[in-house]
């Protein structure tokens, strides 16, 4: 079923002279990998920053679950968001950042720690756990912060180029782990990219986004055979 939905969002910044969102309309379902693809300035991020709640819309709505979250603020939406750089607590110790988010939530730290666990095994990690973040290499790192992002396991998973860091190597063992890792959860990822083919791939369906319009939605393999 429908988890998201985006009804016809419009956004224009301030002083600019044309819209970063025209019109966005879309739908993403519970535990779907949908992909929004885009050459740079095209509002991918603008749409992303949108769904987390940290811009308003000038028009339209954000619908969680059928229920208006438009002016619901970001730490009250059931929505987590990684981005490419991967800011975690440097003083902090690997185990500790990935429990960070319950710890804000109230939980105990048995359970804190338990969790934590279990998460820094879902994307392989269980070794590192007392490692500081500056002991890890880029991939490892991107690793924990996806383990913090699911700690809480929130019900939809936002991604913004959380790759765009990695050599061309570490980024396809990567986007192997992010899909396996979304099977597994059944969290909806909605995952910003400007690369084609890590879109086609990885996606349930993909937006193709084009001067803050959609250009064009559907599976991969619709998008792939009429361009
Ligand atoms: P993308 O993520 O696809 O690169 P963005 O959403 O970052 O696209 O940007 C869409 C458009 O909005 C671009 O023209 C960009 O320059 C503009 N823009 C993005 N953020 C801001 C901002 N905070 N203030 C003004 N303009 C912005
Ligand atoms: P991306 O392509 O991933 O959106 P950018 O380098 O375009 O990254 O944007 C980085 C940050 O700068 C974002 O927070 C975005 O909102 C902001 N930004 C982008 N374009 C503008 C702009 N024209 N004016 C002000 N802020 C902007």
């Amino acid at each position: 079923q429908t988890i998201l939905t985006v009804a016809g969002v419009d956004k224009t910044y301030p002083g600019a002279t044309r819209p970063a969102l025209d019109r966005i309309s879309l739908t993403v379902g519970a535990g779907e990998f949908f992909s929004i693809l885009g050459p740079s300035g095209s509002g991918k991020t603008t749409l992303l920053r949108m769904i987390a709640g940290f811009e308003r819309p000038d028009v339209g709505r954000i619908l969680m679950d059928g229920e208006d979250i438009t002016h619901v603020p970001p730490f009250r939406r059931d929505v987590r968001t990684v981005f490419q750089s991967y800011a975690l607590f440097p003083h902090m110790s690997v185990i500790e950042n990935v429990a960070y988010p319950l710890r804000m939530a109230g939980s105990r730290k048995a359970e804190r720690l338990a969790k934590a666990r279990e998460c820094l095994d879902l994307v392989s990690m269980g070794d590192f756990a007392a490692r500081l973040p500056h002991q890890l290499s880029g991939g490892q790192r991107q690793r924990i912060a996806l383990a913090r992002a699911i700690v809480c396991r929130p019900r939809i998973l936002l991604l913004d180029e959380p790759l765009g860091a990695l050599d061309l190597r570490l980024r396809q063992q990567m986007q192997h782990m992010l899909v396996s890792l979304q099977r597994e959860l059944g969290i909806a990822f909605v995952y910003v990219t400007h690369d084609q083919g890590e879109a086609l791939s990885m996606s349930d369906r993909v937006a193709v986004m084009s001067e803050g319009r959609i250009a064009q939605l559907g599976t991969p393999r619709e998008i792939y055979f009429d361009p």
